[in-house]
């Protein structure tokens, strides 16, 4: 059988945008969605299907392209075809649901070894802001977070549609006798149960806006952009079903002495002209504390020192960056009579006179060590 073109499946145009290939996507998923079409699942179940595959290939840039460029051949081989069953879509655009259906939660659970519908709570996002030292070494963070809960007070009855069962048994005379089917009762979503009423300030599912304090463990080494899932602290689903999930989206407080690149670190160091000349010890910051470090007598401006291990915690879990110090010799632009009669007399002297050698690297050399 040929194959249905994708953007036909979707009903949208070769140069829809992805908003579009979602929203279009979105409308065959609630139209075709096998609980919405009890008297034939079968067929909306194949439709359901077809819309997935191709919302899979267009919604994947990569995927979109090479299918633009070589048809469904160019996309063999991956997941997207008749492989895909019902409960891969459901896991696949678990999120797609979640926004089309809204409000407090979205349903389906759909396959999963069981038959019974579990309902899930829709995700909650937050952003947690971390500075550089919590970062390095982890943190345990309480966060406010308003949740939909069900509320207080809600009392549920058993639905008349069903009969508190979940499921609808129907029988049918055919030629080849009589039939039974049983489906999912749509009024209760298969729960068996139906709200009595509606406590005040819940809404229409009974769930209520509640401020909550939620745990969350941030593993060290962290990077901007990372996200986090806290199982089960979104949203809570009505008649007892799974909570959604708390995301949780890490942004990094700039240091306002060290900056980070990947797990190490740089910081600038500043010394005067005569530590340079005769040499210092000097204390620079640390993600948790402070280092001493030894200038050498004779240091060039440019110099980089590296102290291992002070960098931050790689988050694959071996081993620490460095922290890289950046030695700036410092000018004074203001000097006083006698000093500038004394940077005079030895302005000519044989030692002041610069005269680079091998020892001394210059900054594309510190460079190129700082990554070999
Ligand atoms: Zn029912």
């Amino acid at each position: 059988m040929m194959k249905k073109d994708y953007y036909e499946v979707l009903g949208v145009s070769k140069n829809a945008s992805p908003e579009e290939i979602k929203k279009a996507y979105r409308k065959l998923a609630i139209k075709y969605h096998p609980d919405k079409n009890l008297d034939n699942k079968k067929e909306a179940e194949e439709k359901f299907k077809e819309a997935a595959e191709a919302y899979e290939v267009l919604s994947n840039s990569e995927k979109r392209q090479r299918y633009d460029k070589f048809g469904h051949s160019g996309i063999k081989g991956s997941s997207s075809g008749s492989g895909m069953n019902m409960e891969d879509i459901f896991d696949n655009f678990g999120d797609i649901f979640a926004d089309a259906f809204g409000e407090g939660f979205s349903s389906f659970g759909f396959g999963k070894s069981s038959r019974h519908r579990t309902i899930k709570g829709s995700d909650l996002r937050i952003r947690v802001k971390l500075s550089l030292e919590e970062i390095a070494n982890g943190i345990e963070k309480k966060v406010k977070v308003k949740r939909l809960k069900v509320s207080k007070g809600i009392k549920f009855k058993n639905c008349s549609s069903c009969n508190g069962t979940g499921q609808i048994i129907r029988i049918t005379n055919t030629i080849l006798g009589r039939m039974q089917t049983t489906s999912q009762c749509g009024i209760c979503n298969g729960t068996g149960k139906i709200i009595g009423n509606i406590p005040y300030g819940a809404n229409k599912h009974g769930l209520i806006k509640e401020e909550e304090l939620v745990n969350i463990k941030i593993p060290a080494g962290l990077t901007e952009g990372i996200q986090l899932k806290v199982s089960e602290k979104g949203n809570e689903a009505p008649f007892g079903g799974i909570s959604g999930d708390l995301i949780v989206l890490i942004e990094e407080i700039p240091h306002p002495k060290l900056k980070r690149e990947g797990c190490n670190l740089h910081y600038d160091l500043y010394i005067s002209f005569p530590d340079a000349i005769l040499g210092a010890l000097k204390e620079v910051p640390t993600i948790n504390g402070k280092a001493r470090i030894k200038i050498d007598s004779g240091t060039q401006s440019g110099k980089t020192l590296r102290l291992k291990n002070k960098g931050l915690p790689n988050i694959e879990g071996y081993g620490y960056g460095s922290l890289f110090i950046h030695v700036n010799v410092w000018t004074p632009k203001k000097i006083n009579e006698e000093q500038r009669k004394f940077f005079e007399k030895i302005r000519k002297n044989e030692n002041f006179l610069p005269h680079p050698g091998n020892s001394e690297k210059s900054f594309f050399d510190h460079v190129r060590e700082m990554f070999s």
